[in-house]
C-alpha cells in the first residue's frame, strides 16, 4: 500500500476519508510528473489543481527562490517593503490591460477575489454613493471562504454554511443561442443602480464544469458595466497565465477590467502568491486624509519576498522563453485529438479553449457526487493519470511542458474509461 493512510491525523482538502482513506505519497516533482514513493511517474493532466504552467520546479523560478532565501524571509508589509513586491507590481501592471496602475498582495486565489469585493464595495464607500451587491454567473466558482462561496455556485459544497452566506444577483451562463438573455439579466440587475460589481471568470468557468463561452459576450459585459458605472472584477484566478490560450483571457476581447484576481501560475505554480489589480480611480477612493478611508484589509503573509521572487522570475520566463508557442502547441494538439470524439456517441460537448479541453462522458447521472467521479479518478490513477473529472465532465489542463505520448497516454485512457464506465452500469 503506498502512501498515508487513516493512520495520518492529516486532514485532505475536498477528500471524504472514510471512502479513500488511502493518499498517494509523492517524493518529488519534474516537469509534467509526480514522482511517487514507488519510483512511478504520473502525468500531472490537471497541473495540480491548475497551478503548474511551464512545468513542475522549472529551473529559473527554483534557481530564484535559492537566491531570494539567501537575503529573506517573511517581512511585514505595512511601513515596510521590499524589492521583489515591488519589481513584480511593475512587471505586473506591464502585462496587465492598459489601465491597471496598482497591486495588492495577498496569498491564493481566494483572498484575491475576496480582496477584489472589498476594493468594490470600498470604492463606493468611500465616493459616498454606497452599492452593495455583486451580480456573478450561474455555475461560478471564487474560492472556498465565506465570501468567495457566497458569490459561486451554490450547492452541496456550501450548503452547510448557507445561512452565512450573502445574497448575490445571479445572471444565466451564456449557453449558445441563448447569450442574450444573460446580457439581458445583467442590464436589468445593473440598471437598478445598487450593483457594485460584476464578478466573472472570463472564458472558462472551471470548477463549474469547465463550461466556455465566447470572449465576445466579455465585450457585452464591459459595455454594460461602464453604462452604468457598475465595476467588472475578473477572476482570473484560473484562466491566467496561459490556460485559455492568451497571458490573460480578457485580452482575447480586448477588454479591461476594473478590478482584475490573479493567483495560480503568478508563481509558475511554484509558491503560494496572488495578485488584486485594480484602476486608478478605486486606489485614489482609498487615498485620503482621513485614516478611516484606508484599505483594510492584511494577511500575514502579504507579498511574502520568496512568493515574489519565484513570480518575478516566471515574469522572465514569459518574457525570454517561447512559452506562447508552447501554449499553441498545446492547443495543437488536443485540437488534433479531440477531432476523433466529437463522432462517438460515448461524450458529449467536446470542448477546448487553449490548453484546456473537456468533454462531458454520456452518463445518467451527473452532479459533483455522482459516482462516476470517484470511478473515473481511480481508474486514471491505476494508469498513472492525474485526472479529476467534475462529476462527468472530463477535462485536461496539462502544464506547457506536456508531450504529444503524454496527451496520447491520457485521451487513451479516456476512451477506455467510457468502456469501463458502460460496463460497470450494465
Ligand atoms: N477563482 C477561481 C476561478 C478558481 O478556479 C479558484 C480555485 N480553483 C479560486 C478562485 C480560488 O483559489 P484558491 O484555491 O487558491 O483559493
Amino acid at each position: 500500500m503506498t502512501g498515508s493512510s487513516s493512520t495520518s491525523p492529516v486532514w485532505h482538502p475536498f477528500s471524504q476519508h472514510q471512502l479513500e482513506p488511502v493518499f498517494k505519497q509523492i517524493v518529488r516533482t519534474d516537469g509534467a510528473y509526480l514522482i511517487d514513493e514507488n519510483g512511478r511517474s504520473v502525468f500531472d493532466a490537471i497541473s495540480s489543481w491548475w497551478v503548474i504552467t511551464h512545468g513542475h520546479r522549472h529551473p529559473a523560478i527554483m534557481q530564484a527562490i535559492r537566491l531570494a532565501l539567501e537575503r529573506f524571509d517573511q517581512i511585514i508589509f505595512a511601513e515596510y517593503t521590499h524589492e521583489p513586491a515591488e519589481a513584480l507590481a511593475r512587471g505586473l501592471i506591464g502585462l496587465a490591460p492598459p489601465g491597471m496602475a496598482h497591486v495588492f498582495y495577498s496569498d491564493s486565489g481566494s483572498t484575491a477575489v475576496e480582496v477584489a469585493i472589498k476594493m468594490a464595495l470600498g470604492f463606493f464607500h468611500n465616493n459616498r454613493a454606497p452599492r452593495s451587491r455583486v451580480v456573478v454567473m450561474e455555475h461560478g466558482y471564487h474560492g472556498d471562504t465565506i465570501g468567495t462561496m457566497s458569490a459561486g455556485e451554490r450547492g452541496v459544497f456550501n450548503a452547510p454554511y448557507a445561512p452565512l452566506l450573502f445574497d448575490v444577483d445571479t445572471i444565466p451562463f451564456p449557453e449558445e443561442g441563448r447569450e442574450q438573455q444573460t446580457l439581458d439579466a445583467l442590464e436589468r440587475f445593473c440598471r437598478g443602480g445598487e450593483i457594485a460589481a460584476l464578478l466573472i471568470e472570463p472564458l472558462v468557468l472551471g470548477a463549474g464544469g469547465m463550461k466556455m463561452y465566447s470572449p465576445h459576450l466579455l465585450t457585452e459585459f464591459r459595455r454594460i458595466t461602464e453604462r452604468y458605472d457598475t465595476l467588472l472584477i475578473a477572476d482570473e484566478v484560473m484562466t491566467g497565465w496561459g490556460r485559455t490560450g492568451t497571458l490573460l483571457a480578457c485580452e482575447q476581447s480586448d477588454i479591461t477590467p476594473d478590478i482584475l484576481c490573479l493567483s495560480k501560475g503568478i508563481t509558475g505554480g511554484a509558491l503560494p502568491l496572488a495578485a488584486t489589480l485594480c484602476t486608478a480611480e478605486i486606489f485614489a477612493a482609498h487615498l485620503s486624509d482621513d485614516r478611516s478611508r484606508m484599505f483594510f484589509h492584511s494577511s500575514s503573509y502579504t507579498a511574502n519576498p520568496i512568493a515574489c521572487a519565484a513570480a518575478l522570475a516566471n515574469l522572465d520566463v514569459w518574457c525570454k522563453e517561447p512559452v506562447k508557442e508552447r501554449i499553441q502547441a498545446v492547443a495543437d494538439m488536443h485540437h488534433e485529438r479531440l477531432v476523433r470524439f466529437r463522432p462517438d456517441p460515448r461524450f458529449s460537448n467536446i470542448r477546448q479553449q487553449g490548453t484546456i479541453a473537456a468533454l462531458d462522458l454520456a452518463v445518467e447521472t451527473t452532479g459533483y457526487l455522482s459516482e462516476v467521479g470517484p470511478r473515473l479518478r481511480a481508474f486514471f490513477r491505476q494508469r498513472d493519470l492525474l485526472i479529476r473529472p467534475l462529476g462527468n465532465v472530463i477535462y485536461l489542463m496539462p502544464p506547457y511542458c506536456v508531450t504529444e505520448s503524454d496527451l496520447d497516454r491520457a485521451y487513451g485512457a479516456i476512451e477506455e474509461a467510457a468502456d469501463f464506465i458502460r460496463k460497470a452500469a450494465s
